[in-house]
Parts: structure tokens; sequence; C-alpha cells
């Protein structure tokens, strides 16, 4: 769908006019394509004293060949044990020119409030230096896993710093705050690759947790889904295709399924990325058997579950007819727990299985006219938090995205002025692209993100509502 804005306040003229005016400038973000590097341009890494989390965030950098200078001795010294090509940094006697794509920053050294003075340290010289669509990211340790109570509170601390850079930052950039438990070192790769890239273009401002769990497999970083099987819903258009296709591009088969109705474009995305199809009404009491009698005949298993079908039936409480309610619950949370009730008495998740689902920010901050919406969406989030222990027993995880403003056919349905509020109402001031969701759900589906459970991420741009 077009943003006729983006477009024109990204013409010469444009830009002028918007900046003289005041109006929101949003840019064209970086996404990514097949063969890019994870990071196309310099990483400053810094360190608070006797962190853990700056050696880890050498080694990915290291692996993943980024160029990196280092800002104080610690990370310097973390760079060297990881054999990180990188040069010092020294902000007193850096150039006018001196541009970073990204800054990491560990601070899970920061014992207490006194010594959140490092944000400050690191961060005041270097922030304005972040190339457009650059990245922030600051490392710590869960608050809940701290040993004392003045170290969560200073942990607890970074999550008001990063969501304040994130409406801070310009020019497309986004921050975010990784909490990596103690012991789950080794599972920060996926998680700082994905933030680094620009297939995080469109997340922002977000707080994502990575727990201790079994040692990430060898991956090829460009398909990390080579050998997967995934069953996406709801994959003949919009979000669920971008899914299909992005999970495909990542080297999974794709199994795409949609109502029957729909047959003829779910045949012709499957048949694109060389997927399979199944018609069916998730909501059919047989859907369930059906499904999984497909994924054991023709694939013993599965690998990957997107819950991604999903529906509006837009009314004020007072006016909603009962069946706006029922049908909506149905489609939207109830079809997903009969399948995973079935999937897990069946026993055909493979180990290291993941199920994701598709959630939406007005599951977390609540809409008028969508009572029923935001409930079933908010239910998925708590589908989420409360099977991830399940799951987590089967070495297999449970995740959901919130996508805020998307542009697809649902959001170019919307009356002018509403469309162009939720648009504009977040840090990147433009929506989001299905892609960027799809991008999010890839990740978590990665091998490599066992140590990623029972979490919501919101695909948002850093969506003013909610927060
Ligand atoms: P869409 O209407 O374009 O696609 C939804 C798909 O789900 C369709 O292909 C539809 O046929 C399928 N579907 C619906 N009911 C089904 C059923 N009973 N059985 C099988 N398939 C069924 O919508 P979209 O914008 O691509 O949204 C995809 C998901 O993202 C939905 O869960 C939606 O709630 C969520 N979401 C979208 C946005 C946005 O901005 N577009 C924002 C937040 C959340």
């Amino acid at each position: 769908m077009s943003d006729r804005y983006s477009q024109l306040v990204n013409t010469p003229v444009g830009k002028i006019i918007a900046k003289n005016v005041g109006l929101p400038q949003p840019v064209q973000l970086d996404r990514w394509r097949p063969g890019q590097p994870v990071v196309a341009g310099e990483v400053l890494l810094g360190a608070a004293l006797g962190g853990r989390l700056a050696a880890p965030a050498a080694r990915v950098l290291a692996d993943a060949r980024a160029r990196a200078r280092t800002a104080d001795d610690e990370a310097g010294k973390a760079a060297k044990e990881a054999k990180l090509d990188a040069s010092a940094w020294d902000a007193a006697a850096a150039g006018e020119g001196d541009r970073f794509k990204a800054l990491v920053f560990d601070a899970s050294g920061i014992k207490d409030s006194t010594q959140l003075r490092e944000l400050w340290v690191f961060f005041h010289p270097t922030i304005r230096r972040v190339e457009r669509s650059g990245r922030v990211i600051v490392l710590g340790t869960p608050p809940e896993e701290c040993a004392s109570p003045k170290e969560a509170t200073a942990q607890r601390a970074l999550e008001g710093f990063v969501r304040s850079v994130g409406k801070e930052v310009r020019k497309g950039a986004t921050a975010q705050l990784i909490y990596v438990a103690p012991g789950a070192e080794n599972q920060l790769d996926s998680t700082l690759r994905f933030f680094l890239s620009p297939r995080s273009a469109y997340v922002s401002g977000q707080v994502v947790r990575v727990a201790a769990a079994e040692d990430p497999p060898e991956l090829d970083w460009e398909r990390p889904l080579t050998g997967k099987v995934a069953l996406v819903t709801g994959a003949s258009r919009g979000i669920g295709e971008a899914i299909a296709r992005t999970l495909a591009r990542d080297g999974a088969h794709v199994v795409g399924l949609d109502v029957p109705a729909l047959a003829s474009d779910l045949e012709r995305v499957t048949r694109e990325i060389r997927g399979s199809h199944l018609l069916a009404d998730i909501t059919d009491p047989d859907a369930p058997a059906q499904i999984l009698d497909h994924l054991e005949s023709e694939h013993e298993g599965v690998d990957v579950i997107v819950h991604n079908a999903g529906v509006t039936r837009d009314k004020t409480l007072g006016r909603m007819d009962e069946e706006r309610w029922t049908v909506l619950m149905d489609i939207n949370l109830t079809a997903q727990e009969r399948i995973g009730d079935a999937l897990l008495e069946r026993d055909l998740l493979r180990k290291g299985g993941r199920v994701v689902t598709v959630s939406s920010m007005s599951g977390i901050a609540g809409n008028a006219g969508q009572t029923n919406y935001a409930t079933s969406k908010a239910g998925v989030i708590g589908m989420v938090q409360s099977m991830a222990p399940v799951f987590a027993e089967k070495q297999a995880t449970i995740n959901a995205v919130a996508p805020g403003f998307i542009e697809t056919q649902m959001t170019a349905a919307m009356p002018f002025a509403t469309r162009e509020i939720g648009r504009r109402l977040n840090s990147l001031a433009q929506g989001g692209k299905p892609v960027d969701v799809a991008e999010t759900i890839a990740w978590f589906a990665s091998p490599a993100s066992g140590g990623i459970n029972g979490q919501v991420v919101r695909v948002c741009g850093q969506s003013l509502l909610g927060a």
C-alpha cells in the first residue's frame, strides 16, 4: 500500500517544506536483502566496568565480520579475547565526520544507580553520530536475576533509558534493550544479529529477555531454516504471505493454509515459494485433525507453526452483535488453542520446535470499537506467556509479535484520518511493511533462538500507544 506523504517529504522540495513547517519526516528504512552484511557500517562497542556481555557481543560481531571500534578498555579487552578486529575510538580526539551504524553498550556491569552515569559517559558523545537506519543496543541483566535490590533497580532503569533514546534518535534509527540471563551468554547470537541488522527495520523501543537454553546449533545464517517445515495460517495475502515468503527465503518448506475461498491466491503464493498448500477453515471442528494429519503424513511432523490468520469485526461494545464477538474470538484465539492442544497431544512438534502467534498493538493498548479484537489479541499474549513453560520442557518455544500499523489491505480500508494518525504516531513516523512482521517471526523461528521464549515483541516503530 502506498504512503504518499512519505514519498512527498522524501523529494528535495518536500524535505525543505516539511523541515520548515515542522511536519514529521519519515525516512526510507533500510531493509535486508540476501547477501547483505549484518551491519553495513562501523559498530562502536562500549562496556561498563565488570560487565559479562561485552565478550559475547564481541564474539557475535567477529562472527558477523562487522567493522568495529571500541570505546573503552573493557570493550577493548573483550574485542581482543573474541579476536574481533577493532581499533580504539576516543571521544575526545574524534573527528567531526566519525559516524557509526550501531552503538552497542554492555550495561551488565552496572550494579547500582550511581553507576548509571556510565550510560551518559558512553552515549553523550556518540548518540549524535548514529547513521541513518542506525542501531542503539543496550545489553543488561534481567532485574529478576540480579544479585541485589540495588543492582535490580539499576538494571530496570535501563528500560526508561532505551525507550527514550528510541524517541530521540532520528532518521530511521532504533533502540532496544536485550536482557541476557546469567548462563545465557551463548544464546545472544540470533538476537543481537536480528537487532543489529535491517531485518528489525520497524522494531524499536523493545525489551527482550534471552534465557539459558540448549547450545544453539551451527547455522548457515543466510538460510537458517534449511530442512525445516513451517505451517503458516492465512498465508494467501497480507502479512501471512510475507511470512510464508520470508520463511521460504530462509530455507523452510512452507505449508501455507487458508480458507477454500482464497484457494487460487494461496496456490499462487505457495507455488512461487516451492511450498505446499492446505485449504481449511481453522474454526472447523475437524481442522486440527485435518492439519495435523497432513503434517504427519506429508512431513512426519512440523518445526514451525505461525498462527497468523485473524480478522477484525469492529463495532463499539453497545452496538456489537453476538456473532461479531463469537466468530472473531473463535478465529483469533480459540482455534489457535485447539490446534496447539492437538499438536501437543499428538506430539508432532519436533524438538527445537517454534510456535509464533500474531497479536496486535490493540491487544496491548486497547482500541475503541475493538473490544472483541483486543480481547482476542491480549488472549494470545496470555496463551504465549502461560504455555511458555510447557514448550520449554520440550526444548521448544512459543512467542508473539504485536504489529502496530502495517501497510496491508486491512489498514488501507481505514478512513483517511484514522489511517494517517495510525501511520505517524510512532517514533519512525511511518507504517511498517508486512515483511517487517515476517522478519521478526523468522528471528523467533530460528533454530538459534532457543533462549527466546514467552516473549511479546512489538513491530510498531515504537508506537506512542500502549508504550
Ligand atoms: P488479511 O485479512 O489480509 O489476512 C488474514 C488472512 O487470514 C486471510 O488470508 C484470511 O483468509 C485468513 N483467515 C481468516 N479467517 C480464517 C479462517 N477461519 N481460517 C483460515 N484462514 C483464515 O490481514 P493481515 O493484515 O495480513 O493480518 C494478518 C494478521 O496480522 C491478523 O492476525 C491480524 O489481526 C494481524 N495484525 C494486522 C495488523 C495490520 O496493520 N495489518 C496489525 C496488527 C495485527
